[in-house]
Order: C-alpha cells, then structure tokens, then sequence
C-alpha cells in the first residue's frame, strides 16, 4: 500500500497552499495531494470566465504550484482513522502520517421549485461544469441571477458586458448588504443599474417556471421574469461527508469543527477552508465566513502545526474585495450592524481625497475610506473602502489594523509613505485622516459632555 507522510485531500485554494506551506516549513517532500478534478478552476476568476477572461481555460490554477508534492486525481471515499489510511473510489487505499482535509464546499441549491431545470446554473468549481454554462451562455438573451451576494453581482456585471440583459434578485433590502456598509451597497446596485442591469431586492423567487427549461421566475410579489437562464449564487455548503463519516466532529455553521491550530478531534487531521469551521476574531463564535484568502491563511497555519503546536489561528475576519462596473469597493472585519450586535458602541471616522497628488495627476480618482471604531476603547472594528482599484491593498492594511487592535489614534499616528502616481497626498492621506476624523468626533463628544 502506498503510503505518505502527508496526504491532502482536496487541490484547490487550501489543499494547495497546505502543500506548498508543508514543503517550505517542514522541507517536508513525501505529500500527496489527491483531488477529483484533472484541472483545477482559480475560484474567484469564475465570474469573469464569462466576460473578461473569455475562456475556461484562461482560469485555471498551475500545477507547478505544487512543487515537489505528489498529484492524485481520484475521489476519497472514507478515512479509516485506526489504520490511518484514504480509501479512494476505485477501491485503492493510501496511508499517511498526517492528513489535512481541505475538501471545500459546493454551492447551495435552496428548495425553490423549478431548481432543477436545465438552463438553472451553479457556480460549481468544475472546468467541465463551467464549460458548458460557457457554450449555454452563448445563445441566451435573458439572464435572472439569483442572489445579489459578490457571486451573483460579479455575474451579472461579467453577463452584461457581453450584451445579455441581466435581472438580479435579492431577498435582502439591499445587494452585498451581508459584507458591505449600506453606501457601498447603494453604490454597487447604482453602479449596475447604470449599465442596464435590472436590480430587485427585498423580494426572493418564488418559483422557477417552464417545462423542461427555466422560461421565467415568479418572485414572491407576484411579479414574473422573463428568462433564457438563471444562475445562482446564493452561498455554499461545506463538503463535510468525508469529515462526518469517519466521525469528525462538525461545527453550528456546518463545518468541520477545529481547535485553533487547525486540527479536528483527531490530533493526526487537520482540516483548512470552506470545508472547516471558522470562529470569529472579535468574539469567538463560529461564522461562515468562507474565501479563498481565509483557505490559504489556514492551509498555511495548518501545515505549520503537522508536528508540533507552532501557528495559533486568531480567528477570522471578512476581508472582501470586487469590482462592479467601474466601482471598485473593499471591506475588511465588521459592518456597522454586525459591530452593534456584538454589543460595540460604534464609532466612524470618514475622508476622501484623490487618490494622486494632485488631483489634476491623470487618473486620479475620489478614494474615501471609512473606518469603523469601538468608542470605548478606541480600537478598529472594520472599514470599508471606494472607489479606485486600489482598494482591495487598503482593506488588506485595514484588516491588518483589526487583528493588531489598533486604536484610532495609533492608526492615526501611522507613517505612511506617498507618491503623486501612486497614493494621496500626505496632507490627505485617507487611512490616517479617517482615523483623526473619529478622534476628533470623540473629543468634541467628550467637550461637549
Ligand atoms: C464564483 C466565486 C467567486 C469567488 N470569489 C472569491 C474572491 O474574490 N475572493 C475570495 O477570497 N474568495 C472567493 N470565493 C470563495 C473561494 O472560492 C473559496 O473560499 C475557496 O475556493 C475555498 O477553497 P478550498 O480549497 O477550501 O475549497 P474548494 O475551492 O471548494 O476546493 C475543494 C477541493 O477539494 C476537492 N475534493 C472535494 N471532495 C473531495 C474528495 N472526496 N476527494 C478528493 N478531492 C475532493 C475538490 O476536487 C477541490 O480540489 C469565490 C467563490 C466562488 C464560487
């Protein structure tokens, strides 16, 4: 029987960078990685396959990522804990030392009527799967996208540029509302339904209707859509099967329960990304925060902790960033409304400037950053940024700033280099004045108490 020192299931944005990270920590060489698919789908450049990219082909992660680990394409059915070993589907048994699950998720497929039809897509993560919505998207006039999440808002925005008329429906009052401030929301639904895409939301489908083929949606208001196609995004569901059966323990959000070094109640497994638990950073409580940035920050931390207890998760934040039409917008850590629930009384500091010095620089854009802060102690909830495309390294330093409890005044007190092509002028600098603008709001509230 074959048998290694490290068997990853799973090869995509965990179970890769676990491999990578093994190598690199522990110069470990003897690593299988075993997944199901020959090529495996970058996840995030999905949407764009349909718009931008252009082909299935142009989205697809390097196998030479994978270093000196070894491949196998194959599906695991079971894990025998005692003997230590990965049954696979054709029958074949591998053994390891120390096994990380990284098995991910699979979109979820609510119980609406009519979700079974033909021309009713998923973002599954399966080249074969996406090349044929590639060849069904071809024909189509009429797109509904259900479900105004940054899945289905990158869709519809993709769909639009190539000339299809897109409706998309959110059940939330607005679309992004679970991951973005309410202005940010706004500013992305504008934004789409300037170039022609029909938005509703406060109002769910209801049905999907036709024969064998989706030919419009019923929303719960009553209202029919015409349609050639729906696509679906609506969220995903861990793949936890393997996990479960072999008596791992699972989590409230429905994945694999894991200490903070990442390893399940079986101190030889570990399990990275969507298909794991994750606990908050603020509170500790598990949230289903699942990202291609929050699989990798665990494979490597995972792949630190195969021997010995070395990398402790701290817990985990949404950092997210997109692009919806022309507007870019990024987030790091908690809204308004997420910080209120947890009990913080919330404090937001503002600035926009350009974002070169100065503004007549070409391309200079308005980049405004707002910083939201718990006022009793001064320290950094979340933020969100606009409209440039830098934003997506703004939020990272934002989120930086949570995880080190940086306070408003040592955020504003940060030394921060400029350039007139590159950043805001030093007397603009809109991470440090956002952070002076809350400061100064909790002076004056203290003067004037
Ligand atoms: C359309 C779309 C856009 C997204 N955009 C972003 C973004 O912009 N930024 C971001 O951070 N995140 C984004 N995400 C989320 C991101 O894709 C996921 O968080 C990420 O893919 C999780 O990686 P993972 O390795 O945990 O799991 P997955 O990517 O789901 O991979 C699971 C792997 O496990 C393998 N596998 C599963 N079961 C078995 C088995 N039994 N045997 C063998 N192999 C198995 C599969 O073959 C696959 O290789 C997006 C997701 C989608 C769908």
């Amino acid at each position: 029987m074959e048998k290694h020192e490290l068997v990853i299931v799973g090869g995509s944005a965990g179970g890769l960078q676990t491999a990578i990270c093994a190598q690199k920590h522990h110069g470990l060489k003897d690593i299988l990685v075993i997944r199901m698919e020959e090529k495996v789908m970058v996840p995030c450049g999905i949407p764009y396959i349909y718009g931008t990219l252009g082909a299935v082909e142009k989205n697809i992660m390097p196998d030479k990522l994978l270093g000196e680990a070894k491949l196998k394409i194959g599906e695991a059915v079971s894990i025998d804990r005692k003997n230590k070993t990965v049954k696979l589907k054709n029958g074949e048994e591998i053994g390891y030392n120390k096994l990380v699950i990284a098995t991910g998720s699979t979109p979820l497929q609510p119980p609406i009527p009519g979700m079974d039809k033909k021309n009713v897509w998923f973002a599954w993560k399966n080249t074969d799967y996406l090349q044929e919505l590639a060849k069904a998207i071809e024909g189509v006039g009429d797109i509904v996208v259900i479900g105004g999440g940054f899945i289905g808002l990158e869709f519809a925005d993709e769909c639009r540029k190539k000339g299809h008329k897109i409706t998309v429906v959110e059940l939330l009052e607005h679309c992004l509302q679970l991951v973005c401030s309410t202005d940010l929301c706004i500013r992305a639904e504008d934004s789409l339904k300037t170039s022609g895409v029909n938005i509703i939301t406060g109002n769910g489908v209801k049905s999907i209707n036709g024969k064998e083929k989706a030919g419009s949606v019923t929303l719960q208001s009553g209202e029919e859509i015409k349609c050639d196609m729906v696509i679906v995004g609506i969220g995903v569901v861990p793949n936890v099967k393997l996990a479960k059966d072999a008596g791992l323990e699972i989590g409230p959000t429905r994945g694999i329960k894991v200490d903070e070094f990442q390893r399940t109640n079986d101190p030889d497994i570990f399990a990275v990304g969507d298909c794991a638990e994750k606990y908050s950073f603020f509170n500790g409580e598990p949230v289903p925060i699942r990202l291609a940035s929050v699989a990798t920050r665990e494979g490597k931390i995972a792949a630190a902790n195969l021997f010995e207890p070395q990398w402790r998760n701290i817990g985990t934040i949404g950092v997210f960033s997109t692009v919806i039409g022309d507007t870019a917008m990024a987030m790091a850590g908690l809204t308004d409304t997420q910080a209120q629930k947890l009990g913080y009384d919330v404090i937001v500091g503002e600035a926009e400037a350009a974002s070169r010095h100065p503004g007549t620089m070409p391309d200079a854009r308005p980049m405004r950053v707002r910083l939201a802060f718990d006022r009793r102690s001064g320290k950094i909830l979340g933020g969100c940024v606009c409209c440039t495309m830098t934003v997506g390294e703004v939020s990272n330093i934002i989120a930086t700033a949570i995880v080190n409890e940086m306070t408003m005044e040592q955020i504003a007190m940060c030394p921060i280099g400029t350039h007139p092509f590159l950043t805001a002028s030093p007397l603009a600098y809109q991470f440090t004045d956002a952070a002076s603008n809350a400061l100064h709001k909790v002076k004056n509230m203290v003067k004037a108490a």
